[in-house]
């Protein structure tokens, strides 16, 4: 292993928007551990990076879970390297209307997204910390500000973003950044599963979004992957608890 080389972690990094933010910090010269459920499905963006003569290790690991998540950041230190890069990017959709809701549904989405963001970062900052350098990148939604069917997701999300103020106040000191990206609509497995559970093709559900979008498209993956590059680099060290909307437009 390097000794210049950094260690990055992605969750969620099997598929969507985890893997092409893997594959580009991988491409920006990280060792990336790519983090999901289940270890199997890492394997397709593994062998993409290395493909490429990058560095990568597939990890399965629970998010929402404690001694998963303490198991995982401690094989990743040890197989990879010190991490000193975090991308909290794992997470689950459970839509439906308040009233419709489950007790199941509400713990899944906010177990998912933010104890999962929470136990990762306890257990990473330590690294960080030792480094005197760290990056925590949290993935937040334009669903924070309100969206019909996501009471629990919108809930998750703006739960992102003071949690992400709150890492950049306390870890500030030590050369940790800690930054949110808010996505807007973006085409991947989750945005297709929206799409079917409406009804609607998803070239449809595409087509109906980018009209509502002021730079007339929906987002791609690599859209997100580049605003995690830089907010990744040396250079944004004075860029902290700021949320990003990455939406093809303004939001409030
Ligand atoms: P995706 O395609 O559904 O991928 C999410 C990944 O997270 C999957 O590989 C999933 O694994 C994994 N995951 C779920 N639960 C996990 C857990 N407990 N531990 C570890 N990994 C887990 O989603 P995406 O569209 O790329 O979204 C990525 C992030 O961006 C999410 O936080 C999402 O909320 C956010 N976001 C997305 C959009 C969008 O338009 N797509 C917009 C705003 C924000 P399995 O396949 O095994 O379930």
């Amino acid at each position: 292993m390097s000794q210049e080389r950094r260690t990055a972690i992605v969750t969620g990094a099997a598929r969507g928007i985890g893997a092409a933010v893997a594959k580009r910090l991988a491409s920006d010269g990280y060792a990336v551990a790519v983090l999901d459920l289940d270890e199997g499905s890492c394997g397709d963006t593994v062998e993409a990076i290395k493909s490429t003569g990058g560095e990568a290790l597939a990890v399965g690991a629970d998010v929402s879970n404690e001694q998963s998540v303490t198991e995982a950041v401690e094989r990743v230190a040890n197989e990879l390297g010190a991490p000193t890069v975090l991308v909290n990017n794992a997470g689950i959709l459970r839509d439906n209307l308040l009233f419709k809701m489950t007790v199941d549904d509400w713990d899944a989405v906010l177990g998912v997204h933010l104890r999962g963001a929470f136990l990762m970062s306890r257990a990473v900052q330590k690294y960080m910390v030792d480094a005197k350098f760290g990056r925590i990148i949290n993935l937040s939604s334009t669903s924070a500000l309100g969206n019909r069917g996501q009471a629990n997701y919108s809930a998750a999300k703006a739960g992102m973003q003071g949690f992400t103020k709150t890492l950049a106040i306390e870890l500030g000191k030590f050369g940790v950044t800690a930054n949110a990206i808010a996505p807007g609509f973006i085409e991947t497995d989750m945005t297709a599963a929206t799409a079917a559970r409406v009804g609607v093709p998803f070239e449809d559900f595409i087509k109906a979004a980018a009209q509502q979008i002021p730079v007339a498209r929906t987002g791609k993956p690599e859209d997100i992957a580049h605003t995690a590059s830089f907010l990744a680099s040396d250079g944004a060290g004075f860029v902290s608890g700021q949320v990003i909307y990455v939406a093809g437009g303004p939001k409030d």
